[in-house]
């Protein structure tokens, strides 16, 4: 099992010695974070992305305006955070409410203080393989590979899924790292097929449970980003007849988070694999909490 707990722990571990070389040098960190509207999923991200700020000695600055903001007045609220030197990198929690044009937002964000790494010119970046703010998720399943000592040199990855937050900078970092890549999505035709030829072998569809034994290589890596809350109980029964103890916190809380890869075809194939919840997750927010540091160094520099 790859912990990303552990790594995530060790993550935040190396970056407090640098933060207090930042405090001691000019100023503590400063993470800007634009929740907009009352989402209630991204009120439980955003409050995980302050606590870990508030563990470490980031400062930061929660911005939550209403609802029915419009694009312009968050546009407005965007530019004075990105002349704000107190401000090293701005979040803007996704999604945004419908009237709101995500495009122009993220745009707004001053690529040196884009500490999510979705601005397009930091993505050109990561396709030129220069150093800039990278997409959270894959960074962090990259540094779950390195720090589990996974070759990735040569090896066949295939991604499945290509969003622009998850899928498609994944599949940048593994060919950076020289792997052989396939990016499959939902036109790919025998999805299994390609899958069983994979080496190592990202999941990131938002599908519970969607991938079986037949598109599991033997002995592959898995790294399942999938994030599924799934309440129905039989399901959950058949998912995880092996876990007493997925079982007793069903019955407790009535859902239980499910990955992409079904959990019997990962024990019966996976050579290692990530837990859903405890692998990818924790990573997420380490990565987050490194951004924002680097940003920092960079703008001390
Ligand atoms: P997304 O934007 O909905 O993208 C899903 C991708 O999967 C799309 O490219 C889609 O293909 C592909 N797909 C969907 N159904 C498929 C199928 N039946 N066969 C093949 N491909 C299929 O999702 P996302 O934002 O990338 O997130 C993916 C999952 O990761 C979600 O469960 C999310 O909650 C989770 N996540 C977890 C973390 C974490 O920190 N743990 C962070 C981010 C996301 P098309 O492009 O053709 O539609």
């Amino acid at each position: 099992m790859l912990d990303g707990r552990r790594i995530g722990d060790e993550i935040r571990a190396e970056l407090r010695p640098r933060i207090s070389h930042l405090i001691e040098m000019h100023r503590a960190p400063g993470l800007a974070v634009v929740l907009v509207g009352d989402n209630p999923a991204s009120q439980i991200y955003v409050r995980s992305k302050l606590k870990a700020c508030e563990d470490l000695g980031i400062r930061s600055f929660q911005y939550t305006p209403a609802a029915c903001t419009t694009t312009e007045e968050l546009l407005s609220l965007l530019d004075s955070l990105n002349q704000n030197t107190e401000v090293d990198g701005i979040l803007v929690q996704m999604p945004l409410p419908k009237q709101i044009d995500p495009e122009r937002i993220l745009l707004a964000v001053d690529p040196s203080k884009d500490a999510d790494g979705f601005h397009p010119f930091n993505i050109g970046s990561l396709v030129a393989n220069r150093p800039a703010p990278r997409a959270c998720t894959p960074a962090g399943i990259m540094q779950l590979l390195k720090r589990s000592d996974i070759q990735i040199s040569g090896k066949r990855a295939v991604v499945v899924g290509r969003s622009e937050i998850v899928g498609k900078p994944m599949a940048l970092f593994l060919l950076n790292a020289s792997a052989t890549v396939t990016i499959c999505h939902s036109k790919t035709r025998n999805l299994a097929e390609e899958c069983s030829r994979a080496e190592i072998l990202i999941a990131a569809m938002g599908r519970p449970a969607f991938l079986k034994a037949e598109a599991i290589a033997p002995g592959a890596v898995v790294v399942d980003v999938g994030t599924n809350r799934v309440t129905d109980r039989a399901e959950v029964e058949r998912l995880f007849a092996h876990d007493e103890r997925r079982l007793a916190s069903f019955a407790k809380t009535g859902s239980s988070l499910v990955g992409d890869v079904d959990p019997r075809a990962i024990l019966e194939r996976a050579g290692a694999y990530t837990p859903v919840p405890g692998g990818v997750g924790p990573l997420t927010i380490a990565m987050l909490m490194s951004n924002t540091v680097d940003l920092a160094e960079q703008h001390l520099a």
